[in-house]
């Protein structure tokens, strides 16, 4: 069996989908790993390490000949992956709903699409996933970014000259990303208050030791869907955290945001109105900026400063990490395939429950329930 791993061609894209220790491991399974010379710059990954390991590396036309499996963060254009075995699996991101038409070239092209965003949020895909593993380095990323561009001090210092308070932070959606965020900004000494709308969530934010800011006695306030992923809120809701959020944020230096709707574009919860309310010198980080934003005025990748608050989002936090982003994407793979591993086959065999959750594409046809509902 034949593993290829491309670099990465979307612009900016530092990650790569295979480390030196997960193409050890796979070889240890019986594969044969080829890399594209370069895969790994990005990530901080000679060529040589990758050989050390047991890998093969060459062009990238080469690397993808007869593979039955590639490996990508990113999935790549089908032109890229002529060459490849009829049928072979491309395990990467696709990003399925806002790329329509390229699973609709995978498809056509008789190649099986395997989407890691669409790992079931199930006990044993835990170490599967991808989301939250880059959700996580995104949180902490979005803090130190924020910490960066603030003109003060997180910690609360007494000095000789004076004290320096102690920064107020919000963190608004606390999934995977915001719970690292808080912790971040904790150990950095912020004083730190967090809202989601699911109220599983209280807990988890006071067991952080962050104050948790929520809507009390209106219907809706659930707001769990399957799979812990948040559903849209009713009116009446959005209207009153609208009200208890616009007083507290008047009140923060920084506020990191991270509310995202599978399938929607990201929640709006923070108005212009609501950023003339800062005080001049406060930051925002919108984690969904990529999504649509939850901030208005945000852009991808720019600093924009309104009413004296500087909004900062990057389209793709967790690549301002690359090598640890590479490093748990490229084990979220290897656990994914590896687990699935039939020995006498020499290749993964996928069972139902996460086979059909993640796969997009198989024998020309687009078969993804979740992509048909949509
Ligand atoms: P996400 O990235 O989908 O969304 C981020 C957060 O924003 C969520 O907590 C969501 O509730 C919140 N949000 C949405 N709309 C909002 C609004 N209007 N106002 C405020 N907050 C809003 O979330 P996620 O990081 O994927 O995590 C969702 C849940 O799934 C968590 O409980 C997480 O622990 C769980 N999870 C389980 C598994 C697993 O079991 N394999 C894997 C990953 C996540």
């Amino acid at each position: 069996l034949r593993i290829a791993v491309l670099q990465e061609r979307a612009p900016g894209e530092n990650r790569v989908a295979l480390t030196p220790e997960t193409a050890k491991k796979f070889a240890a399974l019986g594969a044969t790993v080829a890399v594209e010379e370069g895969a790994g710059i990005g990530a901080s990954i000679t060529d040589e390490a990758y050989r050390e390991a047991g890998a093969d590396l060459g062009e990238a036309a080469a690397v993808v000949k007869d593979a039955d499996i590639v490996l990508g963060v990113q999935a790549p254009d089908v032109a890229m992956l002529a060459g490849a075995k009829p049928g072979a699996w491309v395990a990467a991101s696709f990003d399925p709903f806002r790329n329509g038409d390229l699973v609709a070239a995978y498809a056509k092209a008789g190649l099986e699409a395997l989407a890691m965003e669409f790992m079931p949020r199930i006990t044993r895909a835990q170490s599967m996933d991808v989301l939250s593993s880059q959700s996580n380095l995104a949180g902490y990323k979005a803090v130190l970014t924020a910490a960066n561009e603030y003109g003060r001090a997180f910690p609360m210092m007494m000095t000789a000259a004076g004290t320096v308070q102690a920064a107020k932070v919000f963190v608004m959606g606390v999934g995977v990303a915001g719970l690292q965020a808080i912790a971040t900004a904790k150990r950095l000494g912020a004083q730190v208050s967090a809202t989601d709308v699911r109220s599983a969530t209280k807990e988890q934010i006071q067991s952080l030791g962050a104050k948790p800011i929520f809507v009390e006695n209106v219907a809706g306030i659930e707001g769990e869907g399957s799979g812990g992923y948040a559903t849209e809120m009713s009116e009446e809701y959005q209207k009153a955290q609208a009200e208890l959020v616009s007083g507290h944020i008047a009140k923060q230096d920084i506020v990191v945001t991270t509310a995202l709707i599978p399938g929607k574009p990201a929640p709006r919860l923070i108005s212009d109105a609501q950023i003339a309310s800062m005080k001049p010198g406060s930051v925002i980080f919108d984690l969904a900026v990529a999504q649509g934003g939850n901030v208005e005025g945000s852009k991808p990748d720019e600093t924009v400063v309104k009413h004296g608050v500087k909004i900062v989002g990057y389209s793709n936090t967790a690549n301002h990490l690359a090598a640890d982003a590479s490093a748990l994407f490229a084990r979220n793979l290897y656990n994914f395939l590896s687990a699935f591993w039939d020995k006498d086959a020499g290749k993964p065999v996928l069972d139902e429950e996460i086979g059909n959750a993640v796969r997009l594409t198989q024998g020309g046809k687009v078969v993804n329930e979740r992509l048909a509902a949509q």
